[in-house]
């Protein structure tokens, strides 16, 4: 059987959101960081996502790669294609959403698609075309103050007629609570002169009705939310069987290393809590730079505890101490030396036989993924929500746990280790 549903996330950690719903619908998903340039095998796959960093660059670019991402996916003939972008909308005064969703429309053809960002369980809902976060607008919440992406307005319908070339209408709430047949007729009207339909989107069930209503749009676009419904339509279809093992990973020998460089209050917490049970080693940017700490050594105390259970490197500190070591270094210099000593080091564990990785931080975990340079990631059962653990498929298989900042509890990194087992 074919791939069933191509996605286009324009950021790593969104992406593997989505994937992550996409395993608890029932569709075994894998996730490529890029547009992969070798063959790829998809045996056994329901659903691709394509991780891009797309959301901030130029407008021009992001449609480039974007485009090249979905030549790929169509060169699969998958049933539909999905533009994932963040559930606040996330895109510059420009774009990016907008100009790609435009692109993606022409290529594949097509004159009509839906706007979908809500994730009600995480407090993002649409209403009457207005975004809101929890129990602000948009534009009233801390979105308004985003270095790279500030939403200063919350009315999806302006936003969007702002950066794009057609029409936006809106499905309101009154026809979503009645059904999904109700939803597909409002589709047909307003496809006769809109080109973008935003959905009110209020409860996880909306989320499950506009689903179905999209069963026949060749193009999808939306947070991860909008996914949920998409497996049962293809049931219906008779394309696919809810797998009850769309999580399965490889099974997995060996020890397991935690990597933190993410200086978040949860993660702080993770990190006390961790060193409690296991041997950790403390690594700081003023360390390294004056070279009280480097590689050799960490790999030296590392080959002496690797039979000691889980080890733990963490540059996790509290914000005096990032601050007085941005001080004295820079901001960027403290950062760079952190993630740079993080990358070597595990690319140096995988050499010596390390499989299993639990990371900590956003941009931590883009400095491993990098190192580490994974074609293919297959999407496992989640150890907290939005972080699922993964598999770097290939001739020796790695297990993987990218959480960034805030995500998770206290317990994160033993669950992690857990689900490993
Ligand atoms: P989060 O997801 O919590 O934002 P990130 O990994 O994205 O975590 O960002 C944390 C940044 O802080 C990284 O660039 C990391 O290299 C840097 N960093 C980590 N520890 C320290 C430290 N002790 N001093 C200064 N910078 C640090």
């Amino acid at each position: 059987m074919s791939v069933l549903l191509g996605c286009i996330a324009d950021d790593f950690t969104g992406a593997t959101d989505l994937a992550s719903f996409l395993v608890q619908s029932g569709m075994r998903t894998v996730q490529l960081i890029g547009v992969p340039t070798e063959p790829v095998d998809l045996s056994n796959v329901d659903a691709i996502v394509i991780a891009l960093k797309s959301r901030t660059l130029p407008s021009q670019q992001a449609v480039t790669q974007s485009i090249e991402a979905l030549e790929w996916l169509k060169a699969l003939n998958c049933e539909q294609y999905y533009f994932k972008y963040c559930s606040t909308f996330d895109s510059t005064d420009k774009g990016n959403i907008g100009p790609v969703t435009d692109a993606l429309l022409d290529n594949l053809q097509e004159d009509f698609t839906v706007l979908c960002p809500s994730l009600p369980v995480n407090g993002r809902t649409v209403y009457k075309g207005n975004l809101f976060v929890n129990n602000e607008l948009l534009s009233e919440s801390g979105m308004r103050n985003h270095p790279l992406t500030p939403m200063k307005d919350a009315n999806l319908l302006r936003v969007m007629a702002s950066q794009s070339s057609g029409p936006v209408g809106l499905v309101p709430f009154e026809i979503i609570s009645k059904g999904a047949k109700n939803v597909k007729k409002a589709f047909l009207e307003l496809a006769k002169k809109h080109r973008y339909a935003v959905v009110d989107t209020i409860s996880n069930e909306d989320l499950h009705t506009i689903g179905e209503a999209c069963a026949d749009l060749k193009l999808l676009t939306g947070g991860s939310g909008l996914s949920v419904g998409l497996a049962k339509n293809y049931v219906d279809k008779g394309l696919f069987e809810i797998r009850n093992n769309s999580a399965e990973l490889s099974k997995v020998k060996g020890e397991a290393v935690v990597l933190s460089g993410s200086c978040s209050e949860m993660t702080q917490k993770q990190v006390a809590r961790f060193k409690e049970s296991f041997l950790s080693m403390k690594i700081s940017p003023l360390e390294l730079k004056s070279g009280q700490n480097s590689l050799a050594n960490a790999l030296a105390w590392f080959e002496k505890n690797r039979n000691a259970g889980a080890l733990m490197f963490y540059a996790t500190d509290t914000p005096d101490n990032i601050r007085r070591a941005q001080e004295l270094l820079s901001v960027e210099e403290a950062s760079e030396l952190v993630e740079n000593f993080m990358a070597e080091l595990v690319a140096a564990l995988s050499q010596r036989g390390v499989k299993k990785f639990i990371v900590a931080g956003g941009e931590t975990s883009g400095a491993v993924v990098k190192a580490l340079n994974p074609s293919v990631l297959k999407i496992g059962g989640s150890i907290a929500p939005g972080v699922p653990l993964t598999e770097m498929v290939g001739d020796v298989p790695k297990l993987i746990a990218l959480k960034s900042g805030n995500f998770g509890d206290e317990f994160f990194f033993e669950k992690a280790l857990e689900m490993m087992q």
